[in-house]
C-alpha cells in the first residue's frame, strides 16, 4: 500500500512532523503506517513444497502462498483459506514456523507449515506454480525465504 498523500478524514495534504511521522496539519490524524500482518504457507505435498508466482512478478520468481487476513479471522484459518483459494487444496496446518519482518513491503509475515495432497488448480491471482522436492528447496533472501530457511533447518538439525 502506498502511503497516504492526503488526510483520509479531511482531505488536507499530509505533512512531515519533526518526529518523522506524516500527519494532518488541520485535524489530529496521524499516518502511523504500521506493518500489515500477512500469512504465508509452506505447503508440503508428497511431491514437495508448492511455490507460486503471483501475477505481475518477473518470470522465474516463485514464493510461498501468502495473503491478507479477513477481519475477525484467526491467522491460522487465514492461511488455510488462502491455500484453498490460491491452489484449491485442503491443507492441514502442522506447525507455526515463525514471524518475519518484511520492511520493504511494510509487512510482518506469519509463516506456517501445512500439509496437503491432491490436484492443484491455481486462482487468477497466480501466474504459475511449481512443486519443488523438499531436498532441492533452497531459501531466498527475503521474509518468506527466511521462513523456508528456518523450516528446512528444523527438519535437518545439524545441517
Ligand atoms: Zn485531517
Amino acid at each position: 500500500m502506498k502511503p497516504f498523500a492526503f488526510c483520509p478524514r479531511c482531505a488536507t495534504a499530509l505533512a512531515d512532523r519533526p518526529d518523522g511521522r506524516r500527519a494532518c496539519p488541520t485535524c489530529d490524524f496521524v499516518h502511523w503506517d504500521n506493518p500489515v500482518p500477512v500469512v504465508a504457507g509452506i505447503v508440503e505435498t508428497p511431491a514437495g513444497v508448492v511455490l507460486v508466482r503471483n501475477q505481475g512478478w518477473p518470470e522465474g520468481w516463485f514464493g510461498l502462498v501468502t495473503g491478507f487476513l479477513e477481519r475477525v479471522e484467526r491467522p491460522v484459518d487465514g492461511i488455510v483459506r488462502e491455500v484453498k483459494e490460491e491452489l484449491d487444496l485442503d491443507a492441514e496446518p502442522v506447525d507455526f514456523v515463525g514471524l518475519y519482518p518484511f520492511p520493504q513491503a511494510n509487512q510482518i509475515i506469519m509463516a506456517w507449515h501445512l500439509r496437503a495432497d491432491g490436484p492443484i488448480t491455481i486462482s487468477d491471482e497466480l501466474a504459475a506454480f511449481k512443486v519443488v522436492p523438499t531436498a532441492k528447496l533452497r531459501p531466498w533472501p527475503l521474509a518468506t525465504g527466511e521462513a523456508v530457511r528456518d523450516w528446512l533447518a528444523s527438519r535437518r538439525p545439524g545441517e
